[in-house]
């Protein structure tokens, strides 16, 4: 199935195709050829799942979404306190190429705008120019995961006309916030503006300041830790130039622009997302790049201050049908079909706050199972709340999964509208919505049915006489004859109730020939769990026979049921006279019990 991500993406991406706001930088000549129509939008998640729609493998050249990585380096390099010194943190609230520095200070205001990123450029470690130029290419090719290539032609277009990126070099030389030859530093700046990646590179670099410095498919570590945080704290207050305050206030992650049409935007722990789109708003910023981020938080609920979960913790525990049947005790026919197939049947049980990034952790969990799948069951009970957008994926994963014949359904969400409001509210339209159970017992025999349904569509509702039924076979001829005439058949209709709990015992014993009942414990609130449905064969109400007084549990019809019914006290004067009636029901009742214990130690050691 195609993941409901790489969907939305590229509804987005379609969308965002009808914005032609913006035009191209053209201070850097070079930067005219590019293509505005062009748009990538990428987003690669901790464990190094990309997801991308568009033009994601496009090259560009980076710009100044180089200049929090150098910024990352010259810490590793220099420390803190000494590039502290040098380069302020304060966001300017100016153009990126503004002439100006801090007059408190006499230093760049912060290492996001120009003045600030050529002095980064000239502290980066290195004994010469060349030396710093290789470091400063070491570091952006560990944070993309892959060796950046240059593109010479739009390096040379910037060298030769970068005047304003000149003067500001010099006077950073003036105020001695550069050592060494403040023109090798430019180019270094220059270079490092012009290595070209595409839309997928961004969004790793931008997954591994998420992923704290390491990146999420090679496993390098690219930044020690703390140096992280610090670029990312710069990114959130000066990474959009004067737009930064805005841009935290609604989209609400660090993030960074390029001139030439990228934007990169970080959700720590969680995301790296990236886009790429060349023509410029009149702050520098691409426009479909903030468009694009603008949704992307909003539909997602990434906002850094929004509530949110860690993605992977959403999912408790996966296991299976076979591990945890319902306690439905099947005929025979279905007993076999389920002891092959059960297997199919996955339970996911969830916990705390989904927010989207828990979903997606989720959805791609079940989408790696939907081979070997036939239903599965979301357990919501350790569920606080789900996110209108964790909905909207989930019911769209439960449609992509039902085009392919497998259900997802949810349980124990009665009565939470934390949970059922946002999958109602995602379910709106002409889809008949999703299904829910009260408890996991009825989701998973609902599944078994299915499952049944599926494998042998014409199954006969199943008949067993009394005399071949789980309490009563083994008897011989003549012995059966004689039970028999204690005996009486009874029907039930569906929806009857046949015993009440706590009711005292008139000492009947029922053998269910046809149809379906359901064995029920009372709860508070009136409320009844259901801990058994038995079908023909079965029987209930036999604990009589072992001097229970006090029915323990209430039975209602599923379906019309026949029943054969007979009494404690007329079983008993028949087994006065013909004791091994009894030592067979007896033996038959205790094989019986010791497989229900059996089951219900495989449900406890599957809910371990
Ligand atoms: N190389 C460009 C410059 O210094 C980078 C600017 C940017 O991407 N905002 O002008």
């Amino acid at each position: 199935m195609q993941h409901p991500i790489k969907t939305y993406l590229e509804t987005l991406h379609g969308e965002l195709q009808k914005i032609s706001d913006g035009k191209l930088a053209d201070y850097i000549p070079e930067l005219t050829k590019a293509c505005p129509d062009s748009l990538g939008i990428c987003m690669v998640t901790m464990d190094g799942e990309v997801y991308g729609a568009g033009d994601t493998d496009t090259l560009f050249t980076i710009q100044s979404i180089s200049k929090p990585f150098v910024f990352g380096a010259a810490l590793a390099d220099r420390g803190d306190d000494l590039v502290g010194q040098r380069v302020g943190v304060e966001p300017s609230g100016d153009a990126f190429n503004s002439i100006s520095l801090n007059p408190a200070t006499g230093t760049p205001r912060n290492p996001m705008i120009n003045a600030g990123a050529i002095a980064t450029t000239s502290l980066v470690a290195g004994a010469t120019a060349a030396e710093q130029w290789s470091r400063i290419l070491q570091v952006l090719s560990d944070f993309a995961g892959r060796a950046l290539p240059v593109d010479e032609a739009v390096y040379l277009s910037e060298s030769s006309t970068g005047f304003r990126n000149r003067a500001i070099a010099w006077m950073l030389k003036n105020f001695n916030v550069i050592d060494g030859d403040p023109m090798a530093a430019l180019e270094n700046y220059f270079r490092q503006c012009s290595v070209q990646v595409h839309c997928q590179d961004l969004a790793f670099m931008a997954a591994t300041l998420a992923n704290g410095g390491v990146h999420p498919q090679t496993g390098q570590r690219a930044l020690p830790a703390d140096h992280v945080q610090r670029v990312l704290s710069v990114m959130a207050t000066c990474g959009m130039y004067d737009y930064a305050g805005s841009w935290l206030y609604e989209i609400g992650m660090p993030a960074k622009s390029g001139v030439a049409g990228g934007v990169i935007a970080v959700l720590q722990g969680r995301l790296g997302v990236a886009v790429y789109s060349p023509p410029l708003d009149s702050k520098g910023n691409s426009v479909r790049g903030i468009e694009a981020c603008r949704r992307i938080s909003r539909d997602f609920n990434l906002h850094a201050f929004s509530q949110n979960s860690q993605p992977s913790q959403a999912l408790v525990r996966v296991y299976s049908g076979a591990d945890a049947p319902s306690r439905r005790r099947p005929g025979a026919h279905l007993r076999r079909l389920l002891m092959e197939e059960a297997s199919r049947i996955k339970y996911l049980c969830l916990q705390g706050y989904l927010a989207v990034d828990g979903a997606e952790y989720i959805i791609r969990r079940m989408a790696a199972m939907t081979v070997t799948t036939h239903s599965f069951i979301l357990d919501m009970h350790q569920v606080e709340g789900i996110s209108d957008s964790a909905a909207r994926l989930l019911n769209q994963t439960r449609l992509e999964l039902m085009r392919e014949g497998i259900a997802l359904v949810f349980s124990r969400i009665q009565g939470r509208q934390s949970i059922a409001g946002p999958l109602s509210r995602a379910a709106r339209g002409n889809d008949r919505g999703y299904l829910s159970f009260e408890d996991n017992d009825l989701a998973v025999e609902w599944c078994e049915n299915r499952l049944a349904e599926s494998l042998s569509p014409a199954m006969p509702p199943e008949e067993t006489p009394a005399t071949e039924s789980v309490l009563l076979r083994g008897l011989e001829a003549e012995l059966q004859q004689r039970l028999n005439a204690i005996c009486q058949t009874r029907h039930y209709s569906a929806g009857e109730q046949i015993l009440r709990a706590g009711d005292a015992g008139d000492g009947r014993v029922f053998v269910i020939e046809s149809g379906q009942v359901s064995v029920l414990v009372p709860l508070q609130g009136g409320a009844h769990q259901r801990i058994a449905s038995l079908g023909a064969g079965l029987s209930f109400g036999e604990m009589a026979l072992l001097g229970a007084q006090q029915r323990s549990a209430t039975v209602v019809a599923d379906t019309d049921v026949r029943c054969r019914e007979f009494t404690v006290t007329d079983f008993e004067a028949l087994a006065a006279a013909s004791p091994r009636i009894k030592i067979v029901l007896l033996e038959n009742l205790s094989r019986d019990l010791a497989d229900k214990l059996r089951g219900a130690t495989q449900w406890i050691a599957a809910l371990a």
